[in-house]
């Protein structure tokens, strides 16, 4: 016997995107039922993504640090690494606002059913878990996110072969580890790792480390990496691995390939995310779903099927959190009858490494892509007062702007607290600035952010001091 639901909103799926679409709905006035098959809300992002890999690279940053304090005077011993305690220190982290969610449903009598859900029909979904569960729904929000990649020829079930869940999981700190991918969540595990003591090589099939982000910033970023891991191999592709008693095997093919297959003590396959879009009925509803496992959707995120709506990493790149929540927002608010729509200028792209990458907007490739005419300022961080007072003179902050009006058109920085400092530039284009607004706003001095300002100053040709 299955009990039986009958709601205004069903929310497959309990992430960022699908607790936020969930809370929206029910502040609207709305009955709203979120699906998840984990025990707690919070999805990949709380759980096993943003928030346990942040809590992971701030000890990671601290160890780095103090590393670098010897020469200013402030030496420390070498540290102390707990591995209990540190998983610990991350559940602690994630529960706090596993928890927090679970308080927050209550509030808003957002229902919560545990289990696998599938469509049935264009008005019903069958949840599976301890007993099963038909919802009858007038509309549905489906946030079901993404798994990592894997790759056929990789024995993906020996446990020395991670994904990112396995990495933030720390079963082991490996003597020597290979980053199979140099995109912004392996090098984020990668600057972890390394914190910890791993010897890293990192292997990337394109020609610089996070091929999405801006050529210069790379360099700086690369320089950098090149003291944490000890072979950064571009342009080159892993062509076989095999588990043995001694380690895993890794044969390389490419331009910066070593010879012979290299041995490590474990690989972390970090090749990017595929949608979680095929297992979930969606046929049975009538929801078109590519060969990727992609629903495609409009800008009011409503799928082929008018009542039903779709957002977050299953709709498509980038796959962030920030981005599935405001998508989540806009659904429940057009379900609720009102005219909004996802169309924001940017969405900010952070790499939360040491140091950080961040970017929001037009890079200098994709203006060129695009035949638009612009004009770029850079700051470099070694004329910064506090960059020069903080030791992290390694960054820039770049600025492009629309070369006939002025208008800014995108950003990036490389640097400590880059991705604090986009918040800025994001507000910048959102709002349509130009170089002379930024450059005559009053910006603290000695900051990192000053630095935005005076890349803007740079533009209009009115710098008159450094700090
Ligand atoms: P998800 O968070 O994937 O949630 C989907 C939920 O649906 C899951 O809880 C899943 O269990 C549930 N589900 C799926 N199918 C079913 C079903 N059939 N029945 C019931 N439940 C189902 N993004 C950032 O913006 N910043 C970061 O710093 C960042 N760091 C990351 C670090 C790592 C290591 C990883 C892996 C990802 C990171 N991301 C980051 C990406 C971010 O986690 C995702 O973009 C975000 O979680 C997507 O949200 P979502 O709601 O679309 O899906």
């Amino acid at each position: 016997m299955s009990n039986e639901i009958k709601t205004q909103v069903v929310v497959l799926g309990g992430g960022p995107g699908g607790y936020s679409a969930a809370f929206r709905a029910a502040d609207l006035g709305l009955e709203v039922v979120i699906v998840e098959r984990y025990n707690v809300l919070g999805g990949v992002c709380l759980n096993v993504g943003c928030i346990p890999s942040k809590a992971l690279l701030h000890l990671a940053k601290h160890i780095d640090d103090a590393k670098h304090l010897g020469d200013a005077g402030v030496a420390f011993t070498a540290p102390k690494i707990d591995l209990d305690k540190i998983r610990a220190h991350k559940e602690k982290v994630v529960s706090q606002l596993t928890n927090g969610l679970g308080q927050m449903s209550k509030m808003r009598k957002v229902k919560v059913v545990t289990g696998t859900g599938e469509f049935t029909g264009a008005n019903e979904l069958k949840v599976t878990g301890d007993e099963e569960t038909v919802i009858k729904f007038d509309n549905a929000i489906i946030a079901a996110g993404s798994k990592p990649v894997e790759l056929p020829f990789i024995p993906h079930e020996d446990e020395r072969i991670w994904d990112s869940t396995d990495a933030l999981e720390m079963p082991f700190i490996p003597k020597k580890m290979l980053l199979l991918g140099g995109g912004i969540i392996g090098l984020e595990m990668g600057c972890v790792y390394s914190a910890l003591g791993s010897k890293l090589d990192v292997v990337e099939f394109m020609d610089q480390l996070i091929p999405a982000a801006d050529k210069d910033l790379i360099k700086v970023f690369t320089k950098a990496m090149k003291s944490k891991f000890d072979n950064i191999m571009l342009e080159t592709k892993v062509t076989n691995v095999e588990a043995k008693k001694d380690g895993i095997h890794v044969t390389f093919e490419g331009k910066n390939a070593p010879e012979k297959p290299v041995k490590y003590d474990a690989v972390l396959v970090a090749v990017g995310r595929t949608p979680n879009g095929d297992k979930l009925g969606a046929d049975k509803a009538g929801i078109n779903v590519t060969d990727k496992g992609f629903i495609e959707v409009d800008k009011q995120m409503r799928t082929n099927v008018d009542h039903i709506f779709a957002i977050g990493d299953i709709v498509g790149q980038p796959m962030l959190a920030h981005k599935a929540v405001h998508e989540g927002h806009v659904a429940a608010e057009v379900i609720s009858g009102k005219k909004h729509f996802f169309d924001p200028k940017v969405i900010p792209s952070i790499a939360y490494t040491d140091p950080e990458v961040a970017w929001a907007g037009l890079t200098e490739k994709e203006a060129k892509e695009q035949d638009i005419a612009i004009e770029t300022a850079v700051f470099p961080w070694s004329a910064s007062g506090r960059a020069i007072a903080s030791g992290a003179t390694d960054g820039f902050t770049k600025l492009i702007f629309d070369k006939e009006s002025h208008r800014i058109l995108g950003g990036a920085i490389v640097g400590s607290h880059a991705g604090e400092l986009l918040g800025e530039i994001c507000l910048a284009i959102e709002m349509g600035a130009d170089a002379e607004d930024i450059a005559l706003t009053v910006h603290a001095h000695p900051t990192l952010h000053e630095s935005i300002g005076l890349a803007a100053e740079v533009m209009e040709g009115s710098i008159t001091d450094m700090p």
